[in-house]
């Protein structure tokens, strides 16, 4: 068929790989599939992308070059900072670049997730028709990323983790408080508001059963003990916004990642809560995300767009 531009979009996260086929002509996802990170035999890590890329090719057709996603630093030459925390063999100067290009015969650019989201929301999400752009992922940790006119701020991806920011004292919670974030303190936005910290706190005062969306779900039922936590979490995530606006100034905020699901009914109550104006009359607009589940792999194939 003519006017097809095939990419490879394969985003690789620590415990999953999502992989596809996008044509950028339509922004469509041909193909794809998702399977666990292979973690113990580098070997064994760059044949799976190959067989993966080999599989979904036979489905759609082949791609001329492969985009990739992952949670870390990434150097102008491809090389990252390592996931060695989750994957052993991807430690500090690891050349990703190179050695997936090897595996898949392609050529092969990399980005950090988190900024390859803003990006994908700037062109397709809830970022659609603003200028400057800033996306949160409130997942595993907290992704932040940042784009100006569709293009990526700055050529290395220097804000993915500005989502220390100080949110609260620290020691007011010990179920979150239990020893200092990475980051050196404790209250940092991440060791409050991140899916994972919010797992810990509504467990906490929930019990061990409850999921967040069940908190959400319970606090729009009237029930108190969810109402107050899902008004505690609003007020921190607030104080971070806030904070985001000033050191930003963006003309949108995109929240995502596995905690956005619950905020949809409290995207107004957000705004409400946005008070920082970089100048009178300066406002920022909260939204939540509205992208679907291969949102990173259209945005890993972007970086051929
Ligand atoms: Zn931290």
């Amino acid at each position: 068929m003519s006017g097809r531009d095939l990419v490879a979009g394969i985003d690789i996260g620590g415990t999953n790989v999502k992989a596809g086929i996008v044509d950028l002509a339509t922004n469509e996802v041909l193909a794809s599939c998702d399977f666990p990170t292979i973690r113990d035999s580098e070997q064994a890590f760059l044949e799976s992308l190959a067989a993966a890329v080999a599989q979904l090719s036979a489905q759609a057709d082949a791609p001329r070059a492969a985009g990739i996603s992952i949670g870390s630093y990434v150097f102008s030459d491809g090389s990252i900072d390592g996931m060695s925390s989750f994957v052993p063999f991807l430690t500090h100067g690891y050349p990703l670049a190179e050695r997936i290009g090897g595996a898949l015969g392609l050529p092969v650019r990399v980005d950090n997730d988190a900024r390859l989201i803003c990006l994908a929301e700037a062109r397709d999400g809830a970022g659609q028709g603003f200028s400057r752009v800033l996306t949160l992922t409130l997942g595993t940790g907290i992704g932040v990323g940042l784009c100006e006119d569709g293009r990526p701020f700055g050529g290395e991806p220097f804000i993915h983790l500005a989502g220390h920011v100080k949110v609260r004292t620290g020691g007011e919670y010990p179920c979150l408080d239990t020893e200092p974030c990475y980051c050196g303190m404790e209250g940092c936005f991440e060791s409050t508001c991140s899916g994972t910290s919010l797992q810990v706190y509504v467990h906490d005062r929930l019990g061990a059963d409850v999921s967040n969306k069940e908190m959400f779900e319970r606090a729009a039922e009237g029930d108190p003990a969810a109402a107050e936590i899902a008004d505690w979490f609003l007020d921190m995530l607030a104080r971070a916004l806030n904070q985001y606006v000033y050191l930003y100034c963006p003309d949108v905020i995109v929240i995502g990642g596995g905690v956005a699901k619950g905020l949809e009914r409290y995207e107004s109550d957000l705004n409400d809560r946005l008070v920082a104006e970089v100048y009178e009359g300066q406002r920022t607009v909260v939204r939540i995300t509205d992208l679907k589940e291969d949102s990173g792999i259209l945005g890993a194939a972007s970086l051929f767009a």
